[in-house]
């Protein structure tokens, strides 16, 4: 285990790239990324290579295993985003007041840590991962 720098992992998403490199940093990892496309030293390399490499001390690499490992549910809920249906047509009432002024949408309560959020608005695009539930226009009552 040394100071050396090595190559962690490349991505073709940079999005997923930048989530890592927040997600490390939020740990107190130390990293960073190169874009592969702005990169020259190696001609012999094209843009077909592509992608973003996520940069680390070596000596940082089981810890950051460990981490990304225990942080695997943001991959694993994913699926449950995007297998999300309308529920427009349920009829489903408040749990505290019985009100039927529901609506069914991200939570308010966030369950993401703020580097999540900030990317998210960053890209103006849903977060990977997100908290739906229903929401109770009468008592401001959350559920699932
Ligand atoms: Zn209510």
């Amino acid at each position: 285990m040394t100071d050396k720098i090595i190559l962690y992992k490349s991505f073709y998403n940079p999005i997923e790239a930048n989530i890592i490199r927040a997600r490390l940093e939020d740990s107190g990892i130390p990293c960073f990324l190169v874009d592969e496309n702005i990169s020259t030293i190696q001609p012999l390399y094209n843009q077909a290579v592509g992608g973003v490499k996520l940069m680390v001390f070596e000596k940082d690499t089981l810890k950051i295993d460990s981490l990304l490992a225990e942080n695997n549910d943001l991959v694993d809920n994913e699926d449950q985003f995007f297998t999300d249906k309308p529920v427009n047509d349920v009829k489903k009432k408040c749990e505290k007041c019985g009100s039927e002024n529901v609506a069914f949408g991200q939570a308010t309560k966030g369950r993401f840590s703020w580097w999540v959020t900030v990317i998210s608005i960053m890209l103006l695009v849903y977060p990977f991962k997100v908290n739906k539930c229903f929401h109770c226009y009468d008592c401001g009552n959350e559920f699932q």
